[in-house]
This record gives C-alpha cells, sequence and structure tokens, in this order.
C-alpha cells in the first residue's frame, strides 16, 4: 500500500521523548483531531524541527503514514504562531498544561472536531494576551465537556424537570445534574449556587464571543471551578497530573479577583 500523507495546521499538545533520539509528538488537527506522530532525529537535534515542536505551538504539519493503522511520521513542521508569552509566565503555563492535558485525554485519534480547534486558538490567544488564566481555563473545561457532549442541563432540575428558585440548589455527585431546593435529600449531592449553575450554562451555550465578556464573581469562580474538575475527573476516572500544581484561590486573587 501506498503511504499517505496529511498536510495540515496543527496544535502541538505534547512532546515527550521516545528512545535515543526521537519525539512522540501529539498534534491537534481541524480535520483529523488527535494525531499522534514520531518526530525522528528531533531529541537529538533541535535543528532538525527548528523547536517548532514545543508545546503552546501553532504548526503547519505534513505527516506521513505507511500503513492505516500505524504510527504517522512527521516528515516536516512549519512555525505559524508561538504563544511565547505562555511558557515564560509559570502561572499561564501551569493552566495552558491542564488544558492542553485535557485536550488530550479528551480527544480520540483520527476524529476531527472544528469546534475544540477553534477553542484551543481562542484559549491560547485569550491567556497569552493576559486574560485571567482561571477565568479562561474554567471556559475550556465547560466547552470541552459540552463538545463531547458531557455538560449536564443545568437550566432544569434533574428530579422534578422545573426551572429550580431560590439560592441554592444542588448537583448529582454521580452525573453532575442539578437538583432543586425541594428535591434535594433524595440522592447523594453536594450544594451549588443558582448563580453559578446558571453561569456555566451561559458558559456552554452561548458563543465564545459572548462568554468572553462575562464577570464571573470570585466565589462563582471558585465553586465553577470544582464543579467541573469533579465532573471532569469522575468521567475520565483520573485526576490530570497538571492539578498538582494549581491553587485556585490563590492564583483569582493574582488576576484581581476579592474573596
Ligand atoms: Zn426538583
Amino acid at each position: 500500500m501506498a503511504p499517505v500523507s496529511l498536510s495540515t495546521k496543527a496544535f502541538i499538545i505534547s512532546s515527550i521523548p521516545m528512545g535515543e533520539s526521537d519525539l512522540l509528538v501529539t498534534f491537534l488537527t481541524p480535520e483529523a483531531g488527535k494525531l499522534r506522530a514520531v518526530a525522528k532525529g528531533a531529541k537529538k537535534s533541535t535543528k532538525r524541527f527548528m523547536n517548532a515542536l514545543e508545546p503552546f505551538t501553532q504548526v503547519s504539519a505534513c505527516l506521513i503514514r505507511s500503513r492505516p493503522s500505524g504510527l504517522w511520521r512527521l516528515d516536516s513542521a512549519t512555525i505559524l504562531h508561538i504563544y511565547e508569552t505562555i511558557s515564560s509566565d509559570y502561572q499561564r503555563f501551569v493552566y495552558a498544561s491542564l488544558c492542553m492535558e485535557l485536550t488530550e485525554l479528551w480527544q480520540r485519534e483520527g476524529v476531527g472536531d472544528s469546534d475544540v480547534f477553534g477553542l484551543v486558538n481562542w484559549y491560547l490567544s485569550k491567556i497569552s494576551r493576559g486574560s485571567c488564566p482561571v477565568t479562561c481555563s474554567l471556559i475550556f473545561k465547560i466547552r470541552l465537556l459540552k463538545s463531547v457532549g458531557l455538560l449536564p442541563r443545568l437550566d432544569v432540575c434533574s428530579v422534578c424537570g422545573k426551572r429550580p428558585m431560590g439560592r441554592l440548589i444542588a448537583f448529582d455527585r454521580i452525573t453532575g445534574e442539578i437538583i432543586c431546593a425541594s428535591c434535594v435529600g433524595r440522592k447523594d449531592s453536594m450544594n451549588l449556587c443558582l448563580g453559578t449553575a446558571r453561569s456555566i450554562d451561559f458558559i456552554g451555550t452561548s458563543s465564545l464571543e459572548r462568554v468572553g465578556r462575562l464577570k464571573l464573581t470570585y466565589s462563582q469562580s471558585l465553586e465553577g471551578w470544582s464543579y467541573m474538575k469533579e465532573l471532569h475527573c469522575r468521567h475520565l476516572h483520573k485526576e490530570p497530573s497538571s492539578y498538582k500544581f494549581i491553587d485556585v484561590s490563590k492564583d483569582l486573587k493574582g488576576c484581581g479577583y476579592d474573596s
């Protein structure tokens, strides 16, 4: 069978050493989703791909594969955009690493999703230009879960089907679905403010342009973060390693939020 080649723009999601001289690079492409490729000689010689394989870089890549189920080989990669201010700032770096880790965990190989590609583009542009990494990452996590069809409906109670009233509601710890004050107690649940549930619902259902203008309060950001972390980890059956380096309440204060 003749080798297949693919020329595409792509984000570098991760690069890990493979053997003595190669790198195993995970790309996110608009048309084929996540793709993993071996970059021959890239570990030994940085000249080979001219630093194009660092995370948080958008490249134009040419990939080659000799068998349909085989691993891709990177033939060439040219930098289209480097989000330099992410790697040089610790806080931006850890949040962006978390979002790339989540992208890698959620995206399936060979299945394209132009919404997720657009989301990664929006996210890296926003935080590289100085937007609060906590807020941007929260938006990212909500939209990523929405893209895989696992963001629960947050506008109606999952038990009675009515729109919840009052300030405090709860969510089902297994599904993340919300439970109104009248139905709480019938399921294993945790408290959630209605305002937080409404904000997450808005972020999951509006255009990115409108979402980018939303201003969350300190407590909504903190509560929304815990809710989304629990939901992602439960579905993935693991806690992504980047969470270890994140202190949300401290980082929100760093972004100018008052507790
Ligand atoms: Zn109810």
